[in-house]
């Protein structure tokens, strides 16, 4: 059962297209096992269905019609290779460069995208806390696997962390299993030795 979805205003920009690739791709990644915000992503999709069509119609080029019919006969776009079997999509689609011991009982495995975010796979053991950081844009987590709490409540898999604020709680694993999320931040840079290996890896 999940219980912690994206904000409204993330939802949106998702919908629009306008989120950068790393936060767009944990957003997905909750939005393929959270039934509720799929019917959210579709009321928004009309919504700007709707729009369109109330906008003053604007004239084609002239070899509109030309150009169309040359894109007609171009075969269809294959989707990625599946890279990464053990993952639910889209994750199992892009690429992660490899595993890095981030201190004990943690790793970290960046994610390849483009744009102003940057993300990666965090797999932590159970009583760990989840690094030290502070927030200068949007940050989202969603749980593949295993469970962590903070301030804010209980993540299980599935659950979708946008902290508005920095964490007055560090996120700690819970439970017997460990925690594995994709985590996207446009800002969040880690402090101290972690921090270090941070920018070592090239985030
Ligand atoms: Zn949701």
């Amino acid at each position: 059962m999940i219980h912690h979805h994206p904000t409204e205003t993330t939802l949106a920009a998702y919908a629009a297209g306008t989120l950068p690739e790393a936060l767009a791709i944990v957003t997905a990644t909750h939005i393929g096992r959270c039934v509720a915000c799929r019917r959210s992503l579709e009321t928004l999709e009309a919504t700007g269905g709707a729009l369109l069509e109330g906008m003053a119609p604007v004239a084609m080029a002239g070899d509109a019609w030309d150009r169309l019919l040359v894109r007609a006969d171009e075969p269809a776009p294959q989707p990625p290779r599946i890279l990464n079997p053990e993952l639910p999509a889209p994750l199992s689609r892009v690429t992660f460069g490899r595993w890095w011991p981030i201190g004990f009982g943690m790793r970290y495995r960046p994610l390849r995208a483009a744009g102003a975010a940057w993300g990666g796979l965090l797999l932590a053991s159970p009583n760990r806390s989840l690094p030290s950081h502070g927030h200068a844009g949007r940050e989202l987590t969603c749980i593949l696997s295993g469970s962590f709490a903070d301030g804010t409540g209980v993540y299980e898999a599935g659950d979708l962390s946008e902290p508005v604020t920095d964490h007055d709680q560090p996120p700690v694993v819970i439970g017997t299993e460990p925690c594995l999320c994709i985590i996207a931040s446009e800002g969040m840079r880690l402090r101290g030795l972690l921090g270090l290996v941070q920018r070592m890896i090239g985030q």
